[in-house]
């Protein structure tokens, strides 16, 4: 059979379908694409349908038109993509529900690629007797063009094909944006909510800590994270091929957060160390999936390791021999005094201590549960050289707490636990720096354990 006899057919079937849909005296809404040539339909055609079709459907609810989605058709003939569906018998009115129709048209960015029908109860097509225009030359009526031909039919469809697929990718981004600000968040609730932590503020103790406790955390939580989409989004934009000027932008953001985090805590430093981890991770996970289908964990320690290069000497050495009056921050005076390079030093590894001893211990799980990240926490810890202990307590003191740390997950029982706790509370330490890390592998796990959408390819 020639195309244009499938498309008959398949025509022919389409009115059937909306007869019998009306035959019940019920009107009914369907949704098609306006494909010149042929096939109509392909993977695009196919991914920007079932998006506009969502989009439709959260369109009708929200005008609380009831749609009786159970018994709804959609299927993809010669004619390409189509949906069609009942709605109940209480709507308004049908040039009113006619309107609503064409709303749904007017305020899509591709409304003109796209046909919401209504179709009244004998199945007769209600049309609102406006003419469209071509979306290709925006000029002229579209009846007008396709009846004379006007425009490559070739031309349309390429045309037409990658504006489809540039709305689907954007669409991509912005789901994996909210997606991976969303698991930000969860994973910062959960490294805060986990209890019992040795020295740390938890749900029921403020650990080592005077100046802050569980709501002080849910405080800066709540005002760092409207952030976390801007950096996952800087992350998909940024093009330059050196990574290294993406640092100035990470850590732009992370300035703001910082000052949302002290006028939310009235001055307490509760995640500064988390907001530079947290933040390079999100700006990293965006620029991979600009990239890449999935999350390449690879790729995204080359992000962070080339973003971070040189960060080291560049910011600890280099104020070190400066001999600046200024005032030093935490980690520059522990890396005069002992040499240890602290969160930066982490970030220029490309987050070693994560991927080598936090994730590996959540390996095995498919959800997340407390004795896994607590194990996970003191993986980390026995291996972290973390400046909050080494600031407050010296080398000796990281030292054994360390050892309580490996022996407690050697063998993980209440007393070797509660001997790490107890050490903390008497030595007033607080291992800040691992409890940022396990935050960050919390993260890193929840990604690889997600699903996120593929790139529309536009052949
Ligand atoms: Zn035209």
């Amino acid at each position: 059979m020639e195309p244009l006899q499938f498309i008959l057919e398949a025509r022919e079937q389409r009115a059937n379908l909306k007869n019998q849909k009306t035959l019940k005296g019920i009107p009914c809404v369907s949704l098609s694409l306006n494909v010149p040539g042929f096939p109509k339909s392909n993977s695009i055609t196919d991914a920007f349908f079932s998006l506009c079709l969502t989009e439709l459907k959260y369109f009708m609810k929200a005008h609380l038109v009831e749609l009786q989605i159970k018994e709804a058709i959609e299927k993809c003939d010669a004619v390409g993509n189509f949906f069609i569906v009942s709605c109940s018998i209480e709507i308004k009115s049908l040039p009113w529900l006619k309107q609503i129709c064409e709303e749904f048209e007017e305020n899509h960015s591709l409304g003109r690629f796209i046909d919401v029908d209504l179709n009244d109860e004998q199945g007769n097509t209600i049309s609102s007797g406006k003419s469209k225009l071509c979306f290709f030359c925006q000029d002229k009526p579209a009846i007008e063009c396709r009846r004379e031909n006007t425009h490559d039919p070739e031309l349309l469809r390429s045309f037409m094909f990658s504006k489809m697929a540039g709305y689907c990718n954007q669409n991509r981004e912005y789901t994996i944006v909210k997606q991976l600000s969303s698991l930000g968040l969860k994973a910062l609730l959960y490294e805060i909510s986990l209890t019992p932590k040795p020295g740390l503020v938890d749900k029921f103790s403020n650990g080592s800590h005077q100046d802050m406790n569980y709501q002080t955390f849910i405080d800066s939580s709540s005002a760092i994270s409207p952030y976390f989409m801007e950096l996952v989004s800087a992350g998909f934009s940024f093009q330059n091929s050196d990574l290294t000027k993406a640092l100035p932008i990470v850590r732009n953001l992370g300035l703001r957060m910082e000052s949302a985090m002290y006028d939310a805590t009235s001055n307490v430093n509760t995640q500064k160390g988390l907001i530079f981890l947290m933040g390079l991770s999100l700006f990293a996970c965006g620029k991979v999936f600009s990239q890449s289908d999935q999350f390449d964990v690879e790729q995204f320690k080359f992000v962070i390791r080339e973003i971070c290069k040189n960060l080291v000497s560049n910011e600890l050495t280099g104020s070190f021999q400066s001999n600046s009056i200024q005032t030093k921050s935490h980690g520059e005076s522990i890396y005069q005094k002992y040499g240890f390079s602290g969160a930066r030093g982490e970030a220029e590894s490309g987050f070693q201590t994560v991927f080598d001893f936090g994730l590996p211990l959540l390996a095995g799980d498919a959800k997340l549960n407390d004795e896994a990240m607590i194990r996970s926490f003191l993986s980390i810890a026995a291996h972290n050289n973390d400046t909050n202990i080494l600031y407050r307590g010296g080398l000796q003191t990281l030292s054994i707490f360390q050892g309580l740390c490996k022996t407690a997950l050697d063998n993980f029982t209440d007393q070797n636990y509660s001997a790490l706790t107890d050490y903390c509370n008497k030595e007033n330490i607080s291992p800040g720096g691992s409890a940022d890390l396990l935050a960050v592998t919390l993260f890193i796990w929840s990604i690889m354990n997600e699903t996120f959408l593929p790139f529309i390819q536009n052949k």
